[in-house]
């Protein structure tokens, strides 16, 4: 098969470009992880099912990944601006309880969510407040030249590195509306690395520094966290492309800062050599989000009776960076879907394992791997996939070792997974599963011999418990609840 150089869309080029490791057989990722201040929404989730086929694409093609996501803890404002609250202080303030125990529990949650969805555990979860040190040290480093104080702690001046917000290709003259002005900056993009505790006031979590008792701002700890982990310059950096506006402009601005490296049109100047960001899952109504009260979450859709992977089967169904609307009829659609390809799997589990080099697959292999490599085209892969199920008369050992390997770098669990596992089934259904095969059983052999009479009224009867017999299911003789 001939190899295809990995093409990946560099934002801050917005370009494609080949993927060449910084240290020759390695791949370092770092991705933003999750503020736990809340539970994480599905929107929140498609950066992370993005990240794992980012980190999986980087296996199979033979690197050594090592993949960082980082856990936010403290420091993100409910305010792009300086002016909110911290969203950790807020919640826990609002819960009565404290901010570890909010920490904790969101986190656990989040990764409960990264198990379901078959996202591969990181090398690292870094923990923001873990931090804090190396953080105050990093601020000293770069506050002399690049930072001022004000009452309210110490500010990043944007007009000390250069090509400030080339991610964002955002004019900072122009003192962009989002960003609150707070009294005494010196120009609006500028941004807080250490935010002081206001006299009279406690935090929670607050730190000494050489700023006063404080915490640090937002930007720092991806700054941070990246160049002790991962070392500067490191391969990639992603993230929802709401952060290629101000987060990562302002991580970016911080790592030209401390490199004291000059500007972006280098783009290893910036920390990372390829920045990458998924688009926005959203919603009919507008942008998904958690801070608004109802929300989207995983667990919402297994209590509706859908396979947490038939959401990693719409996301893949999306390029990454193509805005993906949900919707519950998309859903099921992926669901189905999924279920079709599982039920031609289910054939092949019994199969002696083979090679996947048998030449009748080779168009669909080479398939896979162009579109993989072409910017991570997953929509296209899982059509390459499905047409490798489709091959008729060939040894099913090698369709198997076909199958395995395309599915280690989409993450479906194939293997794992069964034609039940993918009934729609809402928690609180009073039926049991095998009492439902029971009158299906019945009701089949009421119309092979031709009892309409018995077989409507089993169907009645099923209808009344809340089970639709579906008699012109593609997949066969099926059923949902
Ligand atoms: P947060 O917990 O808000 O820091 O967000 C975690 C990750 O989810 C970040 O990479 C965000 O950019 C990303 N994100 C937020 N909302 C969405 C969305 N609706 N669709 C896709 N990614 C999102
Ligand atoms: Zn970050």
């Amino acid at each position: 098969m001939t190899e295809t150089p990995l093409m990946l869309f560099n934002s801050l080029t917005r370009e494609l470009e080949e993927f060449v490791p910084v240290h020759p057989g390695e791949a370092r990722v770092y991705s933003c992880g999750p503020t736990v201040y809340n539970y994480p929404h599905i929107g929140n989730m498609r950066a992370y099912v993005f990240a794992d086929v980012l980190g999986r694409t980087l296996s199979w093609k033979g690197y050594d990944l090592t993949h960082v996501i980082n856990i936010t803890d403290v420091g993100h404002l409910t305010d792009d601006g300086d002016a909110g609250e911290d969203k950790m202080e807020k919640m826990a303030a609002e819960k009565a309880q404290s901010i570890w125990d909010i920490a904790k529990h969101y986190t656990e949650a989040y990764w409960a969510d990264v198990k379901a969805l078959n996202i591969r555990e990181p090398a690292k979860w870094s923990v923001a407040t873990d931090y804090i040190d190396e953080m105050i040290d990093f601020a000293k480093s770069i506050a002399d030249r690049h930072c001022y104080e004000l009452d309210s702690g110490l500010y990043f001046d944007v007009s000390t590195v250069e090509d400030y917000g080339r991610l964002a290709r955002a004019v900072t003259e122009e003192g962009e509306g989002r960003i609150e002005t707070v009294e005494g900056k010196r120009n609006p993009a500028d941004f807080a690395i250490w935010r002081k505790t206001p006299p009279g006031e406690r935090r929670q979590m607050e730190w000494d520094s050489p700023w006063g008792r404080g915490a640090p701002g937002w930007h720092l700890e991806c700054s941070v966290m990246g160049e002790k982990l991962l070392g500067f310059p490191f391969d990639i950096h992603t993230g929802g492309i709401d952060h290629r506006e101000i987060h990562h402009p302002n991580e970016i601005a911080q790592n030209q800062a401390f490199c004291g490296c000059g500007g972006l049109s280098q783009a290893t100047n910036s920390g990372a050599k390829i920045w990458m960001h998924n688009n926005f899952l959203v919603e009919r109504s507008g942008k998904m989000s958690k801070s608004s009260g109802e929300f989207l979450r995983l667990q919402l859709l297994i209590d509706r009776g859908y396979h947490p992977l038939a959401y990693r089967m719409m996301c893949l169904q999306a390029h990454y960076r193509s805005e993906l609307e949900f919707s519950w009829e998309g859903l099921g659609a992926a669901m189905t879907r999924l279920k079709r390809i599982v039920m031609a799997v289910e054939r092949l589990k019994d199969a002696a394992p083979g090679a996947p080099d048998h030449p009748r697959f080779a168009p669909m292999r080479e398939k896979f791997a162009a579109a993989m490599a072409d910017d991570l085209n997953t929509p296209i892969a899982l059509v390459a996939l499905e047409e490798a199920l489709a091959v008729k008369k060939v040894d099913a050992g090698a369709k198997r070792a076909v199958i395995e390997e395309m599915d280690a770098v989409l993450g479906l669990g194939l293997l794992d997974l069964s034609r039940d596992d993918l009934r729609l089934r809402p928690q609180g259904a009073t039926i049991t599963e095998e009492e439902i095969e029971a009158e299906l059983i019945r009701r089949k052999e009421a119309r092979a011999a031709k009892d309409f009479t018995t077989s409507d009224a089993i169907r009645d009867e099923l209808s009344a418990k809340g089970v639709e017999v579906m008699d012109g299911d593609p997949l066969g003789w099926d059923w949902k609840l």
